[in-house]
């Protein structure tokens, strides 16, 4: 009888998102080394299954696999093309053997995704862009939505460790390279501009006298409704919870590459430019390291309010 060897991952971001990812992915079975430039994040993955990797091109040294999850473009192209800051080598696709594939799981840009592209095909190898949402709680649970751009065949082969980490349903190859980065950025700019069209409806509804639980279902029956006011503000009224797993330093950086996106295909976005500098203001205000849900304390602020439920309770921590 002959068994078949894991196939060989390397996996590289083992942050907020990406150290439950990578621990989803030594579940599912797969031989997986890990490296971030946080040893204590080392720890963690290796304490989860993991081989701990020294260096990015430790990492890498023997991978069919590379998963990505990073900051962001600067990040990325550090880790995968190698241009200095913290990696002085040729960068993980140098390193990588012909005919291994990367999957790119951080929110990132077209751009930086085209350079990775062209070093992946002048090494032999085969690029996704692999971006995800749903938060550190769906990452946890291995149920995220990602958005995958890349051919078909190497979509082919990134699916089975995808599928360890995503929701089988919700894993969309949405064409060429660079298209999952861009859905990504778009979904991401609608978000906020919900959070902050929401937290001015509340704002102003409060200050005029409406009762805020009256106003919240008036305007979830009300073709007003979104996600956004139906479900995902109720974690600040209910708790006072900002969501500190997706930081400020990230959402301003998302909006300024859905901004960047627009200008680069020419096409004018107002709205996008005027939401961004108000996430941007709510991360002076708040910190880098402040929750997500940070543009709703902004207009709690100026309207000298508190947007609870009177059910309330505090968050947890
Ligand atoms: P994070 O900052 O918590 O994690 C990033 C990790 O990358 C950190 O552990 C950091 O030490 C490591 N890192 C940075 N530079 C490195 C380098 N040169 N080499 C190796 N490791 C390096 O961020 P996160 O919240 O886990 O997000 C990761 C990506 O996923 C981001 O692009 C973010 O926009 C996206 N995202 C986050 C969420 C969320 O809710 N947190 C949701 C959807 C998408």
């Amino acid at each position: 009888m002959t068994t078949t060897s894991p196939t060989r991952v390397a996996f590289i971001g083992l942050g907020h998102m990406g150290g439950h990812m990578c621990r989803n992915v030594i579940t599912a079975g797969f031989a997986v080394t890990a490296f971030d430039v946080d040893p204590d994040a080392v720890a963690r993955s290796a304490n989860d299954g993991a081989r701990p990797a020294d260096s990015v091109t430790d990492c890498v040294a023997d991978a069919e696999i590379l998963v990505t999850s990073l900051p962001g473009p600067a990040q990325v192209e550090a880790v995968l093309c190698g241009n200095g800051n913290g990696n002085a080598n040729g960068g993980a696709i140098a390193a990588m053997a012909p005919g291994s594939l990367v999957v790119e799981m951080s929110t990132s840009s077209l751009e930086v995704g085209r350079a990775a592209l062209a070093a992946a095909r002048t090494h032999g190898c085969d690029f996704v862009d692999a971006p995800v949402a749903g938060q550190t709680i769906r990452a946890e649970a291995g149920t995220l939505d990602i958005y995958a751009g890349g051919s078909r065949k190497a979509f082919g082969r990134a699916l089975p460790v995808l599928e360890t980490m995503g929701d089988p349903t919700r894993i969309l190859h949405l064409g060429p390279s660079g298209s999952g980065y861009a859905v990504k950025l778009l979904l991401n700019l609608m978000w906020f501009e919900h959070a902050v069209a929401t937290a001015e409806a509340l704002a102003v509804g409060v200050k005029a006298g409406v009762d805020l639980e009256k106003l919240h279902t008036a305007l979830v029956h009300s073709p007003a409704n979104s996600n956004f006011i139906e479900r995902d503000v109720r974690m600040v009224l209910d708790r006072g919870d900002y969501d500190e797993g997706f930081a400020m330093k990230l959402v301003t950086k998302d909006l300024g590459l859905a901004v960047d996106l627009a200008r680069d295909v020419g096409v004018p976005a107002e709205m996008a430019a005027l939401v961004e500098q108000i996430h941007r203001r709510a991360r002076a205000a708040y910190g880098d390291a402040a929750g997500e849900m940070s543009a709703i304390r902004l207009y709690e602020d100026l309207a000298h309010l508190t947007l609870r439920s009177p059910r309330s309770s505090p968050p947890g921590r």
